[in-house]
Protein backbone atom coordinates (compact mmCIF):
# COMPACT_ATOMS: atom_id res chain seq x y z
CA UNK A 1 0.00 0.00 0.00
CA UNK A 2 1.40 3.47 -0.90
CA UNK A 3 -0.19 6.69 0.76
CA UNK A 4 -0.70 9.10 -2.24
CA UNK A 5 -2.19 12.31 -0.65
CA UNK A 6 -3.71 10.97 2.18
CA UNK A 7 -5.26 8.11 0.90
CA UNK A 8 -3.80 4.68 0.53
CA UNK A 9 -3.58 3.01 -2.89
CA UNK A 10 -2.66 -0.36 -3.97
CA UNK A 11 0.53 -0.89 -6.06
CA UNK A 12 1.88 -3.86 -7.47
CA UNK A 13 5.29 -4.40 -8.98
CA UNK A 14 7.20 -7.00 -10.48
CA UNK A 15 10.47 -6.08 -8.58
CA UNK A 16 10.37 -3.38 -5.68
CA UNK A 17 13.67 -1.99 -4.85
CA UNK A 18 14.00 -0.65 -1.23
CA UNK A 19 16.36 2.57 -1.76
CA UNK A 20 14.67 4.55 1.21
CA UNK A 21 17.81 4.99 3.81
CA UNK A 22 18.15 4.67 7.30
CA UNK A 23 15.53 2.64 9.22
CA UNK A 24 14.09 1.40 5.69
CA UNK A 25 10.61 0.68 5.88
CA UNK A 26 11.00 -1.58 2.69
CA UNK A 27 14.09 -3.72 4.98
CA UNK A 28 11.90 -3.93 7.66
CA UNK A 29 8.27 -4.83 6.20
CA UNK A 30 10.07 -7.16 3.49
CA UNK A 31 11.70 -8.84 6.83
CA UNK A 32 15.39 -8.19 5.65
CA UNK A 33 18.00 -9.53 7.58
CA UNK A 34 19.72 -6.52 9.38
CA UNK A 35 22.39 -7.93 11.83
CA UNK A 36 25.21 -5.61 12.30
CA UNK A 37 23.18 -2.06 11.15
CA UNK A 38 24.33 0.46 13.54
CA UNK A 39 23.55 4.29 12.98
CA UNK A 40 25.26 7.26 14.47
CA UNK A 41 23.77 10.36 15.05
CA UNK A 42 25.07 13.61 13.42
CA UNK A 43 24.75 16.69 13.24
CA UNK A 44 26.46 19.13 10.25
CA UNK A 45 25.55 23.24 10.21
CA UNK A 46 26.53 25.75 6.78
CA UNK A 47 28.02 28.37 9.02
CA UNK A 48 29.56 31.65 7.46
CA UNK A 49 32.35 34.38 8.60
CA UNK A 50 34.65 31.52 8.88
CA UNK A 51 38.23 32.51 9.35
CA UNK A 52 39.72 29.25 7.68
CA UNK A 53 42.81 29.19 6.32
CA UNK A 54 43.94 26.20 4.59
CA UNK A 55 40.27 26.88 2.02
CA UNK A 56 41.62 23.85 -0.07
CA UNK A 57 41.45 20.87 2.35
CA UNK A 58 38.90 19.13 3.95
CA UNK A 59 39.78 19.06 7.56
CA UNK A 60 38.87 16.43 10.65
CA UNK A 61 39.54 16.19 14.36
CA UNK A 62 39.38 12.86 16.17
CA UNK A 63 40.06 12.28 19.84
CA UNK A 64 37.44 10.93 22.62
CA UNK A 65 37.61 14.58 24.04
CA UNK A 66 35.90 16.12 20.50
CA UNK A 67 33.99 13.04 18.94
CA UNK A 68 33.97 9.84 20.56
CA UNK A 69 33.93 7.28 18.21
CA UNK A 70 33.80 9.15 15.91
CA UNK A 71 34.96 12.63 13.90
CA UNK A 72 34.31 16.06 13.13
CA UNK A 73 34.87 18.04 10.23
CA UNK A 74 35.05 21.07 8.34
CA UNK A 75 34.92 21.17 4.59
CA UNK A 76 35.14 24.88 3.73
CA UNK A 77 33.16 26.07 0.93
CA UNK A 78 34.92 29.48 0.17
CA UNK A 79 34.21 33.39 0.85
CA UNK A 80 34.03 32.34 4.57
CA UNK A 81 31.34 29.73 4.36
CA UNK A 82 32.00 25.66 5.71
CA UNK A 83 30.10 22.86 6.34
CA UNK A 84 31.14 22.14 9.69
CA UNK A 85 29.71 18.59 11.60
CA UNK A 86 30.52 16.21 13.58
CA UNK A 87 29.61 12.45 14.00
CA UNK A 88 29.79 10.68 17.59
CA UNK A 89 28.54 7.40 19.20
CA UNK A 90 26.51 6.81 22.37
CA UNK A 91 27.03 10.78 22.77
CA UNK A 92 24.90 13.86 22.02
CA UNK A 93 26.55 14.94 18.75
CA UNK A 94 25.01 18.66 19.00
CA UNK A 95 26.57 19.49 22.32
CA UNK A 96 29.69 17.92 20.65
CA UNK A 97 29.53 19.97 17.84
CA UNK A 98 28.50 23.25 19.57
CA UNK A 99 31.96 22.57 21.93
CA UNK A 100 34.00 22.30 19.43
CA UNK A 101 32.74 25.47 17.58
CA UNK A 102 33.58 27.14 21.02
CA UNK A 103 37.07 25.53 21.36
CA UNK A 104 38.09 27.12 17.79
CA UNK A 105 37.76 30.94 18.32
CA UNK A 106 40.59 31.67 15.87
CA UNK A 107 37.69 30.21 12.87
CA UNK A 108 34.57 30.72 14.25
CA UNK A 109 34.36 33.90 16.83
CA UNK A 110 32.60 36.18 14.25
CA UNK A 111 31.03 32.88 12.66
CA UNK A 112 27.41 33.05 12.25
CA UNK A 113 25.27 29.52 12.03
CA UNK A 114 22.83 29.72 8.78
CA UNK A 115 21.72 25.98 8.28
CA UNK A 116 21.16 22.82 10.76
CA UNK A 117 20.90 19.53 9.36
CA UNK A 118 20.82 16.44 11.34
CA UNK A 119 20.45 12.66 10.21
CA UNK A 120 21.72 9.12 11.18
CA UNK A 121 24.89 7.29 9.12
CA UNK A 122 24.66 3.58 8.89
CA UNK A 123 28.89 2.81 9.90
CA UNK A 124 27.99 -0.89 10.72
CA UNK A 125 28.93 -2.28 7.34
CA UNK A 126 27.02 -3.68 4.77
CA UNK A 127 23.96 -6.22 5.94
CA UNK A 128 24.43 -9.74 4.50
CA UNK A 129 20.74 -9.65 2.30
CA UNK A 130 20.41 -7.40 0.17
CA UNK A 131 18.20 -9.42 -2.28
CA UNK A 132 14.69 -11.58 -1.06
CA UNK A 133 12.14 -12.65 -3.90
CA UNK A 134 11.05 -9.75 -5.58
CA UNK A 135 12.21 -7.05 -3.72
CA UNK A 136 16.14 -5.84 -3.15
CA UNK A 137 17.64 -2.67 -0.73
CA UNK A 138 20.23 -0.20 -1.46
CA UNK A 139 22.36 2.48 -0.02
CA UNK A 140 21.86 3.37 3.30
CA UNK A 141 18.85 0.68 3.58
CA UNK A 142 21.54 -1.32 3.30
CA UNK A 143 24.19 -0.04 4.92
CA UNK A 144 26.65 0.68 2.01
CA UNK A 145 28.25 3.74 3.72
CA UNK A 146 31.90 3.69 3.93
CA UNK A 147 31.69 3.07 7.84
CA UNK A 148 35.23 5.04 8.44
CA UNK A 149 34.21 8.17 6.45
CA UNK A 150 30.77 8.06 6.35
CA UNK A 151 30.60 8.54 3.19
CA UNK A 152 27.34 6.83 1.40
CA UNK A 153 26.87 8.43 -1.78
CA UNK A 154 28.97 6.99 -4.26
CA UNK A 155 28.24 3.86 -3.09
CA UNK A 156 24.95 4.10 -3.02
CA UNK A 157 24.42 5.12 -6.47
CA UNK A 158 26.69 2.14 -7.76
CA UNK A 159 24.24 -0.16 -5.44
CA UNK A 160 21.24 1.96 -7.32
CA UNK A 161 22.50 1.53 -10.60
CA UNK A 162 23.89 -2.27 -10.54
CA UNK A 163 20.32 -3.45 -8.59
CA UNK A 164 17.97 -1.08 -10.61
CA UNK A 165 19.92 -2.24 -14.28
CA UNK A 166 19.40 -5.69 -13.01
CA UNK A 167 15.26 -5.56 -11.90
CA UNK A 168 14.59 -3.90 -15.10
CA UNK A 169 15.75 -7.16 -17.43
CA UNK A 170 14.29 -9.19 -14.50
CA UNK A 171 10.83 -8.00 -15.08
CA UNK A 172 11.19 -7.40 -18.94
CA UNK A 173 12.74 -10.96 -19.44
CA UNK A 174 10.81 -12.56 -16.98
CA UNK A 175 14.07 -13.86 -15.04
CA UNK A 176 13.32 -12.85 -11.29
CA UNK A 177 16.40 -15.02 -10.69
CA UNK A 178 18.67 -12.27 -12.19
CA UNK A 179 18.39 -10.16 -8.73
CA UNK A 180 21.11 -12.66 -7.07
CA UNK A 181 23.71 -10.91 -9.62
CA UNK A 182 23.61 -7.89 -7.64
CA UNK A 183 25.51 -8.83 -4.18
CA UNK A 184 27.80 -10.54 -6.43
CA UNK A 185 28.53 -7.28 -9.09
CA UNK A 186 28.25 -4.92 -6.12
CA UNK A 187 31.06 -6.94 -3.82
CA UNK A 188 33.66 -5.69 -6.33
CA UNK A 189 33.42 -2.20 -6.09
CA UNK A 190 32.58 -1.91 -2.78
CA UNK A 191 30.94 -4.77 -0.76
CA UNK A 192 34.93 -5.55 -0.07
CA UNK A 193 35.94 -1.72 0.68
CA UNK A 194 33.00 -1.22 2.93
CA UNK A 195 34.12 -4.58 4.94
CA UNK A 196 37.64 -3.03 4.81
CA UNK A 197 36.92 0.23 6.11
CA UNK A 198 34.88 -1.55 8.86
CA UNK A 199 37.82 -3.55 9.97
CA UNK A 200 39.50 -0.18 10.09
CA UNK A 201 37.22 1.65 11.82
CA UNK A 202 36.90 -0.96 14.70
CA UNK A 203 40.70 -0.74 15.10
CA UNK A 204 41.47 2.72 15.29
CA UNK A 205 37.79 3.27 16.96
CA UNK A 206 39.88 1.28 20.34
CA UNK A 207 42.35 3.46 20.53
CA UNK A 208 43.18 5.89 23.50
CA UNK A 209 44.00 10.12 22.76
CA UNK A 210 47.68 9.24 23.34
CA UNK A 211 47.51 6.23 20.86
CA UNK A 212 45.80 7.99 18.41
CA UNK A 213 48.10 11.07 18.92
CA UNK A 214 51.61 8.57 18.83
CA UNK A 215 49.59 7.34 15.34
CA UNK A 216 49.05 10.43 14.11
CA UNK A 217 52.82 10.72 14.31
CA UNK A 218 53.61 7.45 12.07
CA UNK A 219 51.01 7.69 9.47
CA UNK A 220 50.54 9.30 6.18
CA UNK A 221 48.43 10.78 4.22
CA UNK A 222 48.36 7.83 1.85
CA UNK A 223 47.90 5.71 4.43
CA UNK A 224 44.45 7.25 5.95
CA UNK A 225 42.97 7.43 2.81
CA UNK A 226 43.73 3.73 2.32
CA UNK A 227 42.14 3.08 5.17
CA UNK A 228 39.36 5.48 4.63
CA UNK A 229 38.71 3.84 1.82
CA UNK A 230 38.94 -0.04 2.55
CA UNK A 231 41.70 -0.14 -0.16
CA UNK A 232 45.06 -1.49 -0.07
CA UNK A 233 44.57 -1.99 3.79
CA UNK A 234 47.11 -4.48 3.83
CA UNK A 235 49.50 -2.62 2.84
CA UNK A 236 49.06 -0.43 5.72
CA UNK A 237 48.77 -3.33 8.21
CA UNK A 238 52.36 -4.62 6.64
CA UNK A 239 53.83 -1.14 7.35
CA UNK A 240 52.85 -1.36 11.19
CA UNK A 241 53.59 -5.24 11.79
CA UNK A 242 56.36 -4.64 13.53
CA UNK A 243 55.67 -1.61 15.71
CA UNK A 244 55.50 -2.13 19.24
CA UNK A 245 52.45 -0.81 19.92
CA UNK A 246 50.52 -1.16 16.51
CA UNK A 247 51.14 -4.61 15.88
CA UNK A 248 48.38 -6.13 18.13
CA UNK A 249 46.37 -3.05 17.90
CA UNK A 250 46.01 -2.18 14.35
CA UNK A 251 47.90 -4.66 11.77
CA UNK A 252 46.92 -7.75 13.49
CA UNK A 253 42.88 -6.45 13.28
CA UNK A 254 43.43 -5.28 9.51
CA UNK A 255 44.81 -8.68 8.10
CA UNK A 256 42.35 -10.53 10.31
C1 LIG B 1 25.15 15.17 7.78
C2 LIG B 1 25.55 14.17 6.72
C3 LIG B 1 26.61 14.45 5.88
C4 LIG B 1 26.99 13.53 4.89
N1 LIG B 1 28.05 13.84 4.09
C5 LIG B 1 28.41 12.98 3.12
C6 LIG B 1 29.48 13.30 2.23
O1 LIG B 1 30.10 14.37 2.31
N2 LIG B 1 29.81 12.39 1.27
C7 LIG B 1 29.16 11.20 1.15
O2 LIG B 1 29.51 10.39 0.26
N3 LIG B 1 28.14 10.87 1.97
C8 LIG B 1 27.73 11.73 2.94
N4 LIG B 1 26.69 11.39 3.77
C9 LIG B 1 26.01 10.09 3.58
C10 LIG B 1 25.08 10.14 2.38
O3 LIG B 1 24.26 11.29 2.48
C11 LIG B 1 24.21 8.88 2.33
O4 LIG B 1 25.02 7.73 2.49
C12 LIG B 1 23.47 8.80 0.99
O5 LIG B 1 22.64 9.93 0.83
C13 LIG B 1 22.61 7.53 0.95
O6 LIG B 1 21.76 7.60 -0.17
P1 LIG B 1 20.40 6.78 -0.19
O7 LIG B 1 19.77 7.10 -1.52
O8 LIG B 1 20.64 5.37 0.17
O9 LIG B 1 19.53 7.37 1.00
P2 LIG B 1 18.92 8.84 1.16
O10 LIG B 1 19.81 9.86 0.55
O11 LIG B 1 18.56 8.96 2.60
O12 LIG B 1 17.60 8.79 0.28
C14 LIG B 1 16.48 8.02 0.69
C15 LIG B 1 15.25 8.71 0.13
O13 LIG B 1 14.11 7.88 0.37
C16 LIG B 1 13.04 8.72 0.76
N5 LIG B 1 12.07 7.93 1.54
C17 LIG B 1 12.28 7.28 2.71
N6 LIG B 1 11.15 6.66 3.11
C18 LIG B 1 10.21 6.94 2.18
C19 LIG B 1 8.83 6.59 2.04
N7 LIG B 1 8.22 5.83 2.94
N8 LIG B 1 8.19 7.05 0.96
C20 LIG B 1 8.81 7.81 0.03
N9 LIG B 1 10.11 8.17 0.11
C21 LIG B 1 10.79 7.74 1.17
C22 LIG B 1 13.71 9.80 1.60
O14 LIG B 1 12.89 10.94 1.68
C23 LIG B 1 14.97 10.06 0.79
O15 LIG B 1 14.78 11.01 -0.21
C24 LIG B 1 26.28 12.29 4.75
C25 LIG B 1 25.20 12.02 5.59
C26 LIG B 1 24.83 12.95 6.57
C27 LIG B 1 23.67 12.63 7.46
Amino acid sequence: MVEVEGSFVKVEAGMVLGCDGVGSTVARKAGFDMEGYEVIPTVQYIVVNCKIEEQDKAHFYLGNEVAPKGYAWIFPKGDGVANVGIGVRGKPAKSYLDKFIKQHPGMFSKAKVVEVKGAPVPIGGMVKELVKPGVAICGDAAGQVIPLTGGGIHSSITAGKIAGELAARAVLEDAPQLMEEYPKLYEDPWGKRIYNSLKALRAIEALSDDELNKLAEIITGEDIVDLARGLNIQRVAMKFIKHPLFAMKLAKKLLS
